[in-house]
């Protein structure tokens, strides 16, 4: 009849809008039909989650090549194997995450029992970034769906291959009524941003954090806020230089320098600057050859502007390696700035691209207080072979995560939080900690009557 092929053509509308405030009501009322609820619902999405991973991976590895010109092994190994292995410590631990805590009670209660049990949210919203345009989607995803909730996702305008292929393939494998993918820039972000969620998962710089946390603030939606920020390395006489180079250089270079837990600088104590500086030109000539615009491995800067942003930094200090760049195809050669003054432009603001500037600090004392007296990082490394620097800088910093001997590895280990603090960040996930933020964790007391 009529007024069924009216209403069936509107839930068909409904099902295709992008509108912020239809997708948004669309989601909700699939939470709010409980259907999230079940084990069996939230180990069904990420099992079509993996569907999607292992069935398109060669659409996304196409998608992220055109949007950063990541390599088709490092763009496997960070973004794609990086979420399946979120994935599935998630699928191994679920059950166990979400069993109920018994808690103690006082024996002024007794008899009574206690417990503590993880509710869903409700519908979250996960704003991401162009820099692992793919895994900064899908591993928040992953701890959101976990956990029973519906969830709004905004990919970055700034990867837009990525962001396009997220927009067709999420919806098909996962189903409208669980994710819905709204694309766009500002307008549509601030749009979205009018909704109320009941979370919202914010990956970007701290300007946008800002107005990401304002926003939510109007309807007392919790956020998390996944930033940046400069994150320094401690490097101490005694520690074996060549290793150093070589960790250093994998951890900086990686997608061209533009990760957020990428080294920033390098803090050379005492006399290891001119060897430091000999290992890491040959750690970068190991890495890349002779001429890394060669290099299949080696990525993109994101846009021109970028380009010119870190073309502007590269007077900051004496040139050991790199400097190279063209504009035409965004190539910025590995490179490392010697004699670097902590005035200079690139000691400013978070570099975030291929210049690594080398830092000289007399001892371990005016490393320390060179990091307390700048923002709190989203990572701190050292390579020392020393137990007692490690234990200062473990006692006398504060940082999202410390990391001795190896940078930007911890955030695979998903028994361990990622996030900031203060200027990085605030909340955290991976593995259970996704789980803690995507839930209400729910008191529940219980006395018999008699
Ligand atoms: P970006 O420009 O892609 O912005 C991030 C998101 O914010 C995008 O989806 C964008 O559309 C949205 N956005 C931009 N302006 C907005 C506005 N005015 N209102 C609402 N939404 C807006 O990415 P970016 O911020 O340049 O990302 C780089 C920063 O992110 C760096 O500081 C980096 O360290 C940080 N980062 C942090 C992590 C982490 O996990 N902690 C990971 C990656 C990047």
């Amino acid at each position: 009849n009529p007024g069924s092929s009216a209403a069936l053509a509107r839930t068909l509308v409904d099902a295709l809008s992008t509108d912020p405030a239809t997708v948004a009501a669309r989601l909700r009322t699939t939470f709010d039909t409980g259907r999230t609820k079940p084990l069996a619902w939230r180990l069904g999405r990420l099992s079509a989650l993996r569907a999607l991973l292992t069935e398109q991976s060669d659409v996304l590895l196409d998608a992220l090549h055109a949007d950063l010109g990541k390599g088709p092994a490092e763009a496997y190994r960070t973004e794609i194997g990086f979420t399946l292995n979120e994935l599935d410590h998630t699928v191994e631990h679920l059950e166990e995450w979400l069993r109920p805590k018994p808690a103690a009670v006082p024996d002024a209660f007794r008899p009574a029992d206690a417990r503590v049990v993880r509710d869903p949210l409700g519908v979250v919203l996960i704003i991401a970034p162009w820099n692992y345009p793919l895994q900064l989607v899908l591993t928040p995803l992953v701890g959101a769906l976990a956990a029973g909730n519906t969830a709004v996702v905004k990919p970055s305008e700034l990867a837009p291959a990525t962001s396009a292929a997220l927009a067709r393939l999420l919806p098909r494998y996962l189903g409208r009524d669980a994710v819905a993918v709204v694309e766009g820039a500002v307008a549509e972000t601030t749009a979205l941003l009018e909704q109320r969620f009941d979370h919202v998962f914010y990956t970007g710089n701290g300007t946008v954090g800002r107005i990401v946390m304002t926003a939510a603030a109007r309807h007392l939606t919790p956020v998390t806020l996944e930033l940046g920020g400069k994150s320094p390395v401690v490097v101490e006489p005694g520690a074996d230089l060549a290793a150093t180079a070589q960790r250093i250089v994998r951890g900086k270079f990686l997608n061209a320098g533009q990760t957020c837990v990428a080294p920033d600088y390098l803090l050379a104590v005492g006399d290891t600057a001119a060897e430091l500086e000999t290992q890491l030109a040959l750690a970068v000539r190991a890495a890349y050859g002779d001429d890394p615009a060669a290099a299949p491995e080696y990525g993109r800067i994101v846009n021109e502007r970028h380009l010119d942003r870190l073309t502007a930094l590269l007077g900051s200090g004496r040139v050991v390696t790199g400097g190279d760049h063209d504009r035409a195809s965004r190539y910025l050669a590995p490179t490392v700035l010697a004699d670097v003054s902590p005035d200079a432009p690139v000691m400013q603001e978070e570099i975030f691209g291929p210049i690594l500037p080398v830092v000289t600090v007399p001892d371990l004392d005016a490393a320390i207080a060179f990091i307390n007296e700048r923002d709190k990082p989203l990572a701190l490394y050292a390579f020392t072979g020393s137990e007692r620097t490690k234990q200062r800088l473990t006692e006398e910093t504060s940082s999202g995560a410390l990391a001795f001997g190896l940078p930007v590895s911890h955030l695979a280990v998903p028994e361990l939080p990622f996030g900031g603090v203060g200027e990085s960040g605030m909340g955290r996930y991976h593995g259970e900690y996704s789980i803690e933020t995507f839930s209400h964790t729910k008191a529940i007391l219980d006395k018999p009557l008699n």
